[in-house]
């Protein structure tokens, strides 16, 4: 009887969730879920744009690790707001997690709130934090063969970022590849290619924070 078991814990993710979703609301703060594998540059992104938004936004961060407070470190350095979740272990973050953490944070204040998952393709996709949308990154230093391999985070996600494209001369990563499978999966996929070491390709990145932030205000 595992299935029920399973199908248990979700819901309850679920309803704390959907108390997350209006507590956001109530704040027109926009919330990102960050999934990737680890090291796809997850922190490195954030830290890139917490620094170059940090005059236009108020944003704050949390940061789901196994174990450390290294990447929460990074990212305070840039003078955002930042909480560090250690799963112990656990290889996903859940609703009652992202809810602790809320206390933490003046709501009041922040604009835009990343959720830093663990590194992990597969269950953080099932476990919703009352985001906004999901945001999947992977990197060239990978097999562009992910969103074959793990279908469900691209059919779920609605921005797809494939970071470190200054390799793409070092490796066999082919964007098209990946692109064409996972607009496979989600036609509505928005797609950023950048480097996060190089800087190319991140203003389309932020139009997309933007525009996304202008819908939550409207
Ligand atoms: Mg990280
Ligand atoms: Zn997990």
């Amino acid at each position: 009887m595992e299935i029920p078991v399973v199908r248990n814990v979700l819901e309850a993710n679920d309803r704390i969730a959907l108390n997350l979703k209006e507590t956001f609301a109530k704040h027109n703060i926009l919330v990102l879920n960050l999934i990737s594998s680890p090291g796809s540059g997850k922190t490195s992104l954030l830290e890139k744009t917490l620094r170059d938004l940090k005059n236009e936004f108020c944003m704050a961060v949390i940061e789901g690790d196994l174990q450390t407070d290294n990447d929460a470190r990074r990212v305070a350095a840039t003078g955002a707001q930042a909480v560090q979740i250690n799963t112990d272990g656990g290889c996903h973050l859940d609703a009652n997690m992202v809810q602790k953490a809320l206390k933490s944070f003046n709501l009041e204040e922040i604009d835009i709130l990343f959720v830093e998952n663990v590194g992990n393709l597969v269950c953080p996709v099932e476990f919703d934090c009352g985001e906004d949308a999901k945001i999947a990154l992977l990197s060239a230093a990978e097999g562009d063969d992910k969103p074959e391999k793990y279908p469900r985070l691209f059919q779920l996600a609605q921005v797809m970022i494939v970071n470190k494209i200054d390799l793409l001369d070092y490796v066999d990563f082919s964007v098209e590849n990946a692109k064409k499978h996972a607009k496979a999966l989600n036609n509505d996929l928005q797609v950023f290619e950048l480097s996060c070491r190089t800087e190319a390709g991140l203003e389309p990145w932020y139009a997309w924070l933007r525009s996304e932030l202008g819908k939550k205000r409207v």
